[in-house]
């Protein structure tokens, strides 16, 4: 891709594929994820969709190890990151979330720019330039010196994709980013994201947003109590469902 194909949210990335094999996690007597087998190739997107409960976010929690698995691996371009330093993956994986965690107390650019600063010890001039550049790319950069407060939902959460992005990550996590914002503002995270999937950022994205999962991803997951019950392309998975469970979950939120 040459740079004038670029759309305005396909920042540099530099990403590679994602593997998690038979991924075992427990807590205490309740099995939350019973031999989970992800796979997304570098560039590409993966939606994991399922009922509450089944096991989305635990799975996207242990693919960055917030919890170590009980069983199974966790490879990056290949290779198996479970005897890295945990904090280094996380700098690698940008993580998402349905609240958006941001510091009330500092400006935007500031909330954007921390990461690096701390993390990569970048100078202020440094780190504010890459915040701004961030910025620029999820439409933000009129807010850089406004308080997270003063912004609506939808803002709010593209400048924690932009903080997210400002670490330069080879995989972005999202966990439900749009299920906390009002409905008119949610197309504008679902643009953010497709451009950034179409700007070849491996993703994992779980979401309700059955309109994404089809027109954005690659393979769609199906999970539910702790498994993968199908998973395929989209238009095989939403137009032919093959088992009785995704059917049912299928005719519940479409
Ligand atoms: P989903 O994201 O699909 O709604 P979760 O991954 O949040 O599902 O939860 C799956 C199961 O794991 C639920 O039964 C939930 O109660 C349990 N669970 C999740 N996190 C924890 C935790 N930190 N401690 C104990 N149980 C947890
Ligand atoms: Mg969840």
């Amino acid at each position: 891709m040459n740079a004038t194909d670029k759309t305005p949210a396909a920042p540099d990335v530099d990403s590679v594929s994602l593997t998690g094999t038979d991924l075992h996690l427990a807590f205490g007597r309740n099995k939350v994820l019973r031999g989970v087998d992800i796979h997304v190739d570098a560039g590409h997107a993966v939606t994991v969709i399922g009922p509450s409960g089944s096991g989305k976010s635990t799975l996207l929690r242990v693919l960055n190890r917030l919890h170590e698995p009980d069983q199974g691996d966790i490879a990056l371009d290949g290779r198996s990151v479970l005897k890295d330093d945990p904090d280094a993956l996380r700098q690698r994986i940008g993580m998402v979330f349905q609240h958006f965690n941001l510091f009330p107390h500092m400006t935007v650019a500031d909330n954007v720019a921390l990461a690096p600063r701390k993390l990569k010890n970048m100078s202020k001039e440094q780190s504010r330039a890459l915040a701004l550049e961030q910025l620029e790319l999820v439409g933000l950069t009129a807010k850089a010196d406004s308080r997270p407060g003063n912004l609506s939902g939808g803002q709010q959460q593209r400048v924690a994709i932009a903080r997210a992005l400002a670490m330069k990550p080879q995989v972005m996590f999202f966990d439900e980013a749009t299920s906390a914002l009002d409905p008119e503002l949610v197309k504008g995270i679902l643009a953010v994201m497709a451009d950034l999937a179409r700007g070849g950022m491996t993703m994992v994205v779980v979401t309700h947003e059955m309109g994404f999962a089809k027109q954005v991803s690659d393979t769609v997951l199906f999970m539910d109590h702790g498994a993968v019950v199908e998973t395929g392309e989209p238009a095989t998975l939403f137009e032919a469902p093959e088992t009785a469970r995704l059917q049912q979950f299928l005719s519940e939120v479409l």
